[in-house]
């Protein structure tokens, strides 16, 4: 970025050091407050997942990914059954450390480099990297257990989740429709009883 011709004065030489390490450390302060803030706007205030556009730009990477190394990409969108109950009886505050619960409950038995986020009020969307259909269903399978143990003082009530399941090549390559299946396969979870 600069340079001096010989024969060159210790002083300026000095001012001049001086003055490119004060550039490269704003520099880092400038690098370290964008990842700061790039993290802020892509997770969701209340649990700390993921929020939904970020999530939803996600399901694109990992797809773009996927038709590149052919990897399978699984998709749940799960949505906590009765919700609205769990406010009404115990309190949004509590409702909202239900949430909390869940989210970190869901990240926790995921793989690293599984997804997970917040795609609406009490519904979370997960996406599973390298993970073909069958796979998925055993997982899907553990997490909704997984939901069975949230416990939340001051909650008298069990809590569930059901889950819808799509996935890339068993049903499309199309990010929204992927959703779209896993929103149709979790109504008929819903449907079919819940949990
Ligand atoms: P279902 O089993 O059919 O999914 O029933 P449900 O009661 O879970 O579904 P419904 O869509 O009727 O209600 C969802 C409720 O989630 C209503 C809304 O007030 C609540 N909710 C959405 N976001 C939040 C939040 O951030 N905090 C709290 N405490 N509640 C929320
Ligand atoms: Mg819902
Ligand atoms: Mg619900």
């Amino acid at each position: 970025d600069d340079y001096l011709t010989k024969p060159y004065n210790a002083m300026e030489l000095r001012s001049r050091i001086g003055a490119g390490e004060r550039v490269v450390r704003l520099h880092e302060q400038l690098e370290t407050a964008n990842a700061a803030l790039k993290r802020l706007v892509q997770t969701d205030f209340l649990t700390q997942v993921y929020n939904r556009s970020a999530i939803v730009h996600r399901i694109e990477e990992e797809l773009s990914r996927t038709a590149r190394t052919k990897a399978p990409l699984a998709v749940y969108l799960l949505d906590i059954d009765h919700f609205k109950q769990v406010n009404d009886n115990f309190g949004h505050a509590a409702g909202d450390q239900v949430l909390i619960e869940v989210a970190r409950r869901l990240k926790e038995q995921c793989r690293n480099y599984d997804v997970t986020g917040r795609y609406g009020g009490e519904e979370f969307l997960i996406l599973l990297p390298d993970t073909p259909l069958e796979g998925a269903v055993v997982l899907a399978e553990k997490l909704r257990h997984e939901v069975e143990l949230v416990s939340v003082p001051g909650v008298d009530r069990a809590i569930t989740a059901s889950f819808g399941v799509a996935s890339f090549p068993a049903d499309t390559p199309d990010g929204d429709m992927l959703v779209r299946m896993a929103d149709r396969a979790l109504y008929a979870a819903k449907a079919l009883g819940r949990n």
